[in-house]
């Protein structure tokens, strides 16, 4: 998707301006910050410059973690894709098991070509073929209402932030209803990609994050049920 801003977070110059040279090869508009502070401030825009359409992100940064600055944008209410960019293994087990509101990783060493694919899936899922393909305009169980026009999640009548990948899940759930998916299948649709092992528990980490807003009880849930060996249902079947 020619012409959308990336901002690049990444305080080692080489890195930054190899991302920056790549991606505006490609088309992108780039913005760099070389610190947590300065990524937050562009992230969130203002009345002279646009906010970014996405956010690459590195884990450690000179001032303070990507999981804060992560963190501080997601309390913002800020919806933006965020792809945070991990230097070892162990930092993608805090990256999936923290409650930060991050849409996917990638892990150094990477190679661009990697990097560009996950770019362009993570901007298909927050701004792509998002309007309703089902024919209906509003769905509800419980006390959640999803407004599929609007893209907006209410619970009880009250506003739910969701990511848009969390979104996206929730939409493919609640338009095929009584109907399993695989976690591989899962990320090919919601994702974009093909899967692999650890890419399966970030479908495990965003269908938690789901239950965790929109269930009565997250650890008995109601309506996103595991089905075990196979994968996830959405199901409106009377209990
Ligand atoms: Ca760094």
């Amino acid at each position: 998707m020619p012409g959308e801003t990336i901002l690049v977070v990444e305080d080692e110059p080489s890195v930054a301006r190899g991302l920056e040279y790549g991606l505006k090869a490609e088309g992108f508009i780039v913005l760099v910050a070389g610190s947590g502070a300065q990524a937050i401030d562009l992230a969130r825009g203002g009345p002279r410059k646009a906010a970014p359409h996405l956010m690459l992100l590195d884990i450690r940064l000179p001032d303070m973690s990507g999981f804060d600055v992560c963190r501080v944008l997601r309390e913002e209410g800020r919806a933006l894709p965020i792809l945070m960019v991990t230097a070892r293994d162990e930092e993608v087990d805090k990256v999936l098991g923290l409650e930060l509101g991050a849409d996917d990783y990638i892990v150094k060493p990477f190679s661009f070509r990697e990097l560009l694919s996950r770019v362009h899936a993570a901007l298909r899922r927050a701004y792509g073929d998002l309007a309703s393909t089902s024919g209906a305009e509003r769905l509800s169980f419980g006390d959640v209402a999803v407004d599929l026009q609007r893209m907006r999640v209410e619970r009880g009548g009250h506003p739910v932030m969701l990511t848009p990948t969390e979104y996206r899940l929730l939409r493919h759930f609640v338009t095929h209803a009584e109907q399993v998916f695989s976690r591989d299948s899962l990320l090919e649709i919601v994702w974009g990609y093909d899967s692999s092992v650890d890419s399966q528990r970030t479908v495990d980490v965003h269908v938690r994050h789901l239950r965790e807003k929109l269930e009565q009880d997250p650890a008995a849930p109601r309506w996103l049920l595991t089905v075990r060996g196979t994968g996830y249902v959405f199901t409106q079947k009377p209990e």
